[in-house]
């Protein structure tokens, strides 16, 4: 844990008691700060008293008595309106904070030079995180790694010279952190996303920049419009910063040439890694991530020779292409974190042909459309849940498929079918392009279905067809 401690003796209000909410209530109680804290739900607050926290109804409150309001960050501070209590605060004229911010500070107090990576955009985020934690670890550094996946950030061991903080950080978590300047910043791409949050890309925009203007690096992907323009004012600021494309060459940053990650300077190119056989790395999408966590642990000062051998022994995420197998010819992806058609979109872009795609679920705005020019590697879909009909009328005349309803029904269906495919390697892969709610608790609980029902065929050869 990290204790608080530029709190100590102040009164301050806690609200939002998930996960990181008592978190950070036990790291500011440990650093010697007077807690109040308060969740609307009760389970909540049974938690957090069982964690030995301070549970005060905040609604019954005078604020005035508080010096700042820490905010989960799953609580809205601007859109579609200010939660109460962000009110209430605002009203006693308190400063509204979230976790991230309580950690910046400690460590601006006590070790301003502890290595500090905070990663932010609107995909990526993950892979990139857990990509540039393990090129740390495989060069024999230190990490503490959290923020927004996995474990809360104050519940890492504190700042210090000889460890990297690498921190996922969501748009929620950036706004509510003023004095964010990690000693790299990470911003990776930028698409509609959140905007219910965030009122319109403008803002959203403007709350993820935050992130890499303050940073003493900024590695920014420049493929999108709007982060092309965040490039371009951190540019003019003079501070250091490292273009990352993959959909062309720039004069100075690193690049995707194929296969292959480039530095190039002025015309002066230097290849670094080549990610052809690393499955874990798939798809373009992937390059761009790939790009920027080699950037970022090159500012840190890992080799080349370290970054190659990080890259190939990736064991890659759960749910995100994840590979479960072979079952007979077929190579079998777990792609459940993709619940939308774009997502989906970066899954079927990653497979030349022989595509067995399971998909549906409770669909998003927009169907499947938008993945017509990926329709031709498409051997046959099963698709499932609510979106079924609807799918089905979107591939009608163009892919073959079943409506099969359930996946145990698709992933039956698609092993068969696919071992008399025609392509070298047939794929079968579930990327749903929808949320899972319809049959499932959540998409992990999806993607955990899939695998031990997958699991339950691998080694198995189907039909052994000549
Ligand atoms: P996040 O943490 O930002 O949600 P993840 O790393 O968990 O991102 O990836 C989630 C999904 O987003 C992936 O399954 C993939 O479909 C897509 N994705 C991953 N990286 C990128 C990227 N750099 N650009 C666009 N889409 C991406």
């Amino acid at each position: 844990m990290t204790p608080v401690t530029t709190f100590a003796g102040k009164r301050v209000a806690v609200f939002g008691l998930g996960g990181s909410g008592i978190v950070t209530a036990r790291a500011l109680l440990a650093g010697g700060a007077l807690v109040a804290a308060w969740d609307d739900q009760e389970a909540s607050r049974a938690a957090a008293r069982e964690a030995g926290v301070p549970v005060v109804d905040l609604a019954q409150s005078d604020f005035k008595g508080f010096v700042a309001l820490v905010l989960s960050p799953g609580v809205p501070l601007t859109h579609p309106e200010p939660h109460w209590t962000v009110a209430k605060a605002h009203a006693a004229g308190l400063e509204v904070i979230g976790d991230i911010e309580l950690f910046c500070r400690q460590r601006a107090a006590n070790v301003p030079l502890a290595p500090f990576v905070a990663i932010t955009g609107t995909n990526g985020k993950s892979t990139s995180t857990a990509l540039i934690a393990h090129l740390l670890k495989v060069a024999g550094r230190e990490v503490a790694l959290g923020g927004n996946i996995g474990t809360a950030i104050l519940d890492l061991a504190p700042p210090s010279l000889d460890r990297v903080h690498v921190i996922e950080c969501s748009s929620y978590q950036i706004d509510l952190s003023p004095s964010l300047h990690p000693t790299i910043g990470v911003m990776l791409n930028l698409t509609p996303d959140h905007l219910d949050r965030h009122g319109d890309m403008a803002h959203y925009g403007a709350v993820k920049e935050r992130l890499v203007a303050a940073a003493d690096t900024a590695i920014v992907g420049v493929d999108d419009a709007w982060c092309a323009a965040m490039a371009d004012r951190r540019e003019a600021s003079k501070k250091t910063l490292v273009r990352v494309s993959v959909d062309y060459v720039p004069e100075t940053g690193i690049y995707r040439d194929g296969t292959e990650i480039v530095w190039i300077c002025l015309g002066e190119r230097r290849g670094v890694a080549d990610f052809s056989g690393i499955a874990t790395l798939r798809g373009v999408h992937n390059a761009q991530n790939a790009a920027a966590a080699i950037a970022a642990v090159s500012a840190l000062g890992v080799s080349d020779e370290m970054i190659r051998q990080g890259l190939a022994s990736f064991p890659g995420l759960a749910h995100r292409l994840e590979v479960v197998g072979h079952i007979g010819r077929a190579l079998v992806i777990n792609d459940t974190k993709a619940t939308n058609a774009d997502a989906t979109g970066k899954a079927l872009a990653s497979f030349p042909d022989g595509v067995f795609w399971i998909a549906g679920g409770r669909p998003k705005e927009g169907g499947i459309a938008s993945l017509a020019p990926f329709f031709e590697r498409i051997e046959k879909a099963y698709l499932i849940g609510e979106a079924a009909e609807d799918f089905a009328a979107t591939l009608e005349g163009q892919v073959a498929y079943s409506v099969c309803g359930t996946l145990e029904k698709a992933l039956g269906m698609a092993v068969i079918d696919a071992q008399t495919s025609k392509a070298i390697e047939p794929v079968i892969v579930l990327s749903p392009a929808c949320a899972s709610f319809d049959q499932f608790k959540n998409f992990e609980v999806r993607g955990e279905y899939f695998r031990s029902l997958a699991s339950a065929f691998l080694g198995f050869v189907p039909f052994a067809k000549g």
